[in-house]
């Protein structure tokens, strides 16, 4: 089946169908231009569909042959594909090069998170698929990857009482999966960062 795109006079006619849909008024000042809006937001938070914006990785020479824990940590935000809501918060990864392998440019990871991170998402698909996209920059050498997401999910905070809509994946490969010893260093690292959500 072929798939056509809907031009944007289209997306925005759907737009004001769902303003409608709620009860609103899609001509009243406020929101007339809340379906242009939204279409142009949409390309950005949705960026994660677009092959050529796909971040380039950067991989270096593991010159030292280092085969430790190389940890790091920062924010994402997704969408979920249930509700179309928001869900966000830290995320925490980890890998152990190979060491006569190459390593990564540890920016790259939140390049990577950002990008898989901008699809309708399951936080436990996003952190498979941060994983997958970063393995497979490392052609699959790397001996382990940790990834844990703490997220908080709007779909459950808005609607619930007593939900905070608090949710938690840990994701581990190669050595990681294999060795409690170093998924409990790693997770020494993840409380070193002291965050609350
Ligand atoms: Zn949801």
């Amino acid at each position: 089946m072929e798939i056509v795109a809907p031009n944007a006079e289209d997306i925005k006619s759907a737009i004001r169908t769902l303003l409608l849909a709620i009860g609103e008024n899609p001509d009243r000042e406020g929101l007339a231009e809340t379906p242009d809006r939204i279409l142009r937001m949409w390309k950005e938070i949705f960026r994660g569909y677009d092959e050529s914006r796909k971040p380039t990785i950067t991989t270096f020479e593991n010159e030292e042959g280092m085969s430790d824990i190389i940890f790091d940590s920062g924010d994402f935000y997704s969408m979920c594909e249930h509700h179309v809501l928001p869900f966000f918060g830290r995320y925490y990864f980890a890998y152990i090069p190979s060491p006569g392998g190459r390593i990564l440019g540890i920016s790259k990871v939140a390049r990577v998170v950002g990008y898989c991170s901008a699809r309708l998402q399951l936080q436990e698909r996003l952190a498979r698929e941060v994983v997958e996209m970063l393995s497979e920059a490392l052609e699959g050498e790397a001996l382990g990857f940790a990834i844990v997401m703490k997220g908080k999910h709007l779909c459950k905070a808005m609607r619930g009482v007593r939900n905070e809509g608090n949710m938690c994946v840990a994701h581990f490969t190669g050595v990681f999966k294999q060795q409690a010893e170093l998924r409990n260093e790693f997770y020494r690292l993840v409380e070193m960062q002291n965050d609350r959500l």
